[in-house]
């Protein structure tokens, strides 16, 4: 019951589209507290001692007909995400598990090599980029040109892509009707 109500749930707006996705707990306060429908529900039910709810997988707004920006974060997960779980120095691509993210420029060489004006910062979309464990560790504290590499791309911010879905998860879930419009699917390994 517990893990039942901490799985996820797809948000759609008012206008039907997805617009974020939160645990089942959630979606059925909403549902109760009469802001949110919902759209989908499982044959299992949610008990307690009052009442018994299908478990929602999706649910709308009911007056909500805002898209959300998502500006998105440099953290690890968005950076892996970005590059395709694809190692920016031999090109092949991992499970998220198996990848780091690696500073191009590292910290002991940012001030020498960038100057005191650098176009872009030390943690920034483009100087941070998916690394196998064998590569970060191959290229340690050095500069790329010192060992002869090149990056495969230039790493760039990623433009505004909507949520981000695996599309395992979205097949698993039944979302996949609702995730052809602000959702990005990833091929997730
Ligand atoms: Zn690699």
């Amino acid at each position: 019951m517990a893990d039942l109500l901490q799985e996820s749930v797809l948000v759609l707006n008012a206008s039907m589209i997805a617009v974020d996705t939160c645990t089942v707990r959630r979606a059925i306060l909403d549902i109760l507290r009469n802001i949110a429908i919902p759209v989908k529900e499982t044959p299992e039910l949610v008990r307690s001692e009052h009442l018994a709810l299908p478990v929602p997988r999706i649910i709308a707004q009911r007056n909500c007909y805002k898209i959300p920006r998502y500006d998105q974060k440099t953290s690890k997960i968005n950076i892996i995400y970005r590059d395709d779980q694809t190692c920016a120095y031999c090109g092949n691509r991992f499970a998220v598990s198996e990848l780091t993210v690696d500073h191009v420029i590292p910290r002991s060489r940012w001030k020498k090599t960038m100057g005191d004006h650098p176009p872009y910062d030390f943690n920034s979309w483009w100087n941070l980029v998916t690394a196998c464990r064998r590569c970060n560790s191959l290229k340690a504290n050095r500069l790329l040109q010192e060992i002869g590499w090149k990056l495969r791309k230039k790493p760039e911010k990623p433009r505004q892509t909507g949520l981000i879905i695996a599309r395992n998860r979205a097949e698993d879930l039944g979302w996949l009707e609702y995730c052809s419009v602000n959702v990005q699917l990833i091929e997730a390994v």
